[in-house]
């Protein structure tokens, strides 16, 4: 086999075997196909596409190119979550807690966020003592008795993965369904769940800026669960503005509280419900949407799910008494009102600079090795459709002295406001099973 044949296929619009990805992508990783061929072949792929075995073939290659989590030693079904990436989504934090109060296993390896805030591990590192490390027996032995765990990875999964996106970062060739979904599902694979639930993250705020753009990826991704025997499922959801009020670590980990206790932001509420259902329905636990609804609820109701999180972060060393007590979360030195410069109604938020705004406040890290500030950020106010006069405070940055003027213009600049009123678009925008 020779890789020019084989990018001369795809250049051609003809269909690969698994034998021929597989040599494609183990050259790659081994170093005896190079970089301008790779290229070449992205780049036949973004013109003629992947088709639905492809893309499990490709798939699969990433996915056996690394270590695959096992989670075998853990009883019960296994459930995991995954979000295209989205502003303000601290889903986890609540969707983990209600999903093992219900009785499923949610036993989650994260990776830390680069970019605009931190990642779940640093949202959950804002916790005083919490940590993220813990030996793989510890792990399942939390996982088997109180259902749910989230720590650091530390297996080298699908190293042809972040040898592959990084070659398509500067090729031109990230934009392709195919080349997406087998990224996002091979990672999702790695992690040894029995199930998969996809949140694909839809708008100005998020990687796919259109619903038809997001349904094709979620339906490529639900394709690929199906031909490599994991039941997946994606909820299209709307990220037209940030999800929730905060942004920032402590105070999205406040928020997620908030939550389990019944009083969170009303769009972040019914997300974290939506999800945590059909996770619910996903791992056989209930015969119908309608009853994981209920399920949902309940443990809500009853404080279940509270006291699911109270537990991990008691197994995980952290400080419990943040539950009851927000300020052992320690608190940014200024807190600055954003007024508003027009009248109107509240159109859109472009999520993505109040994001980066968070980021230069300290929030986030644009390199590996950058600090975070735990406790700064952003606690937005108005929510699309919201009328909005001049002087109106529609967000408060919470910081400690870093850019501060820089971040209060980048929020100005990313509330657009309107003369007629606008309808807000639903949270949930679409399942697709
Ligand atoms: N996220 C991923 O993990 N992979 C992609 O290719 C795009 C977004």
């Amino acid at each position: 086999m020779r890789a020019v044949e084989l990018i001369e296929k795809k250049r051609d619009g003809l269909s690969l075997t698994q034998k021929e990805i597989d040599f494609l992508i183990d050259g790659y990783v081994k170093g005896s196909i190079p970089d301008y061929q790779m290229s070449a072949f992205l780049m036949a792929v973004m013109f003629r596409g992947l088709n639905d075995l492809e893309q499990a073939y490709l798939t699969n290659a990433m996915l056996h190119s690394g270590e695959v989590i096992d989670l075998s030693p853990v009883a019960g079904v296994k459930v995991d979550k995954h979000s295209t990436g989205g502003v303000g989504d601290k889903t986890t934090l609540v969707v983990a807690p209600i999903v093992a109060a219900c009785g499923a296993k949610l036993a989650k390896m994260s990776g830390r966020g680069l970019g605009h805030t931190g990642g779940t591990l640093d949202k959950l590192e804002s916790i005083p003592g919490y940590r993220i490390e813990i030996s793989s027996a510890d792990f399942y032995k939390q996982v088997n008795e109180i259902g749910l765990a989230v720590i650091g990875q530390t297996a080298n999964i699908t190293p042809a993965d972040k040898l592959l996106y990084s070659l398509r970062d500067v090729t031109g060739t990230v934009q392709s369904v195919g080349l997406i979904a087998s990224s996002i599902m091979s990672k999702k694979l790695a992690s040894g769940a029995d199930k998969i639930l996809l949140d694909v993250k839809v708008g100005s705020g998020a990687f796919m800026k259109t619903k038809e753009d997001a349904i094709e990826l979620a339906k490529a991704m639900v394709a690929i669960g199906k031909n490599t025997g994991k039941e997946t499922v994606a909820v299209l959801t709307n990220m037209d503005e940030p999800l929730g009020s905060a942004i920032g670590n402590s105070l999205e980990v406040i928020e997620a509280i908030d939550t389990l206790k019944g009083h969170g932001p009303k769009d972040f509420m019914e997300l974290c419900f939506a999800l945590s259902s059909e996770l619910v329905l996903l791992a056989g636990l209930a015969k119908d949407i309608k009853e994981a609804s209920k399920m949902v609820e309940a443990v809500i109701a009853d404080k279940t799910a509270l006291n699911k999180l109270r537990q991990m972060i008691t197994y995980q060393k952290g400080n419990p008494n943040v539950i009851d007590d927000y300020d052992i979360f320690g608190t940014a030195k200024h807190k600055i009102k954003v007024l508003s410069r027009k009248d109107g109604y509240l159109a859109h938020v472009d999520a993505m600079n109040i994001g980066t705004a968070a980021m230069k406040l300290g929030a986030g890290r644009q390199t590996k090795e950058e600090a975070i500030d735990p406790v700064v950020g952003i606690m937005i106010q108005k929510k699309v459709g919201m009328k909005v006069s001049i002087g109106d405070t529609i967000a408060i940055i919470h910081s400690n002295g870093k850019n501060e003027e820089e971040a209060y213009e980048m929020i100005i600049d990313a509330f657009h406001i309107e003369e007629n009123k606008i309808t807000p678009q639903e949270i949930i925008i679409d399942i697709v099973r």
